[in-house]
Formats: structure tokens, sequence, C-alpha cells
């Protein structure tokens, strides 16, 4: 294994760790005005914040050909990933689960984060709604597997930095001084591992180049491109 492959490995890895530390899910489902959208939570305000969030987001997935087809269950946790290697939510494949750290714990975590400290808690609460929305999306509309976790990644950053507000989105760029990337080498998995919010920033502005867009997402989810170092 080249020492590559092994840093790349780590970072894959980091980011699966989210998977392996989730804790059970309140009672008291309940659907969304839309369809097929279900939040599992008593709290009657984060059920309406929750499900405004995903409808506001919808337009902007679906002309990405990020059609929701399948029931999505969103639900909370307060705890997800461990104290090194913290995650706000994480997306369940193949369950149709989105599982978000709940309010109060998110906001310690966004703290804590010394990354994503430079866009208020509110906001980056609702953008993880959007992130793991999109993954749920993906999962739903995917024509292939996809290659790498950049591959995802890549479609569910720019989905999240775009719900930002046009100042919070210009704080996040500005915090990681992140530019136009003129490559998709400059996507690779190992800035995933080792700057998630850098590999947001610059998501973000590659899928909002015109070139790119949802084109560029078609793509990904049809197996045409991919961010995966080795493509064979
Ligand atoms: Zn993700």
């Amino acid at each position: 294994m080249t020492p590559e492959t092994r840093m790349q490995l780590i970072g894959v890895f980091a980011l699966l760790l989210c998977a392996f530390h989730l804790v059970g899910a309140n009672a008291g489902t309940s659907s969304c005005e839309m369809p097929l959208v279900l939040v599992d939570t008593d709290d009657q305000e984060l059920q309406v914040r929750i499900c405004k969030t995903v409808t506001s987001v919808l337009p902007m997935l679906e002309k990405c050909q990020l059609k929701l087809t399948n029931p999505v269950t969103i639900s909370f946790s307060k705890q997800l990933g461990s104290p090194d290697n913290r995650c706000f939510g994480h997306y369940l494949r193949g369950k149709g689960r989105v599982v978000l750290l709940e309010p109060k714990a998110f906001e310690q975590a966004h703290k804590a984060s010394e990354s994503w400290t430079a866009i208020p808690a509110a906001e980056h609460f609702d953008a993880i709604v959007v992130h793991e929305f999109t993954h749920a999306l993906v999962d739903q509309n995917a024509l292939v597997e996809l290659s790498c976790s950049a591959d995802e990644e890549y479609i569910a950053y720019a989905m999240q930095v775009a719900s930002l507000s046009e100042p919070t989105r210009s704080a996040l760029l500005t915090s990681v001084g992140a530019s136009i990337p003129t490559s998709t080498e400059e996507l690779n998995p190992l800035i995933l591992g080792f700057s998630p919010t850098a590999f947001a920033a610059r998501s973000w502005l590659h899928f909002s180049n015109p070139e790119n867009g949802c084109a560029f997402v078609g793509k990904i989810i049809r197996g045409e491109v991919t961010f995966w170092m080795y493509p064979e």
C-alpha cells in the first residue's frame, strides 16, 4: 500500500466512524406536509423547522435529478461520532434514515468545531439537514455505486453550502481561503478526510461554475466522473 493510499484510507475511515456511534432515535414520528418525509421527534418546533428546510431545498435537488421517490425518516441523537471525530449528522445508506445531532448537542459540537465556527450555529444546523437529506436522495437516484466517498460528499457539500445565506457563505469561504478549483484533483478524498470545510467550500465553488452545476452532479450519479484518485 502506498503512503498516498494509506492516507486516503485514513480519511475515509474517519468519515466512516460516524456510522458506528449512533444512539437510538426518539419516539413520535410525524410526517411533513409533503409526502415521503418523516421526522422522528416529539419536539413540534423542531419538526416544523426540519420540514421547512427540506421543503425549501427540494426544488434545487430536483433540478439536479435528485428526486424524492422513497420515504426518508429524519431522527435525532444526543451523540454522533467520538470526541475526536465529531459528526453533525449521518445518513444510513439503504435504510432511508437520516440521523442528526439534536439541536443542543449540535450547538456544543458546533462551538467545539475548529472549522465551522465561522458560520452561525443555527444556519449550520439547517445546512446539515440539507447535507444529509441530499445523501438520502443520492442513495435513491444514483444509477451506479459511486466510486468513493468524495463523489457523494461533493454533491452533499455543494447543496449544503448553496443553502447558506450569501453573507454566511462568504464568511465560510473567507475562513478557509478557498479559491475556485481549477481541476477535479483539488477535490480529492484526502482533502475531504483532512479538511472537510475546505472540501465543502471547493465543492460549492466548483458546482457554482455554470460549466458544472447540475450537469456535473448528473455525471457523478451516472458514474461518468469520479474524484477517486486512481480511476481504473
Ligand atoms: Zn456527507
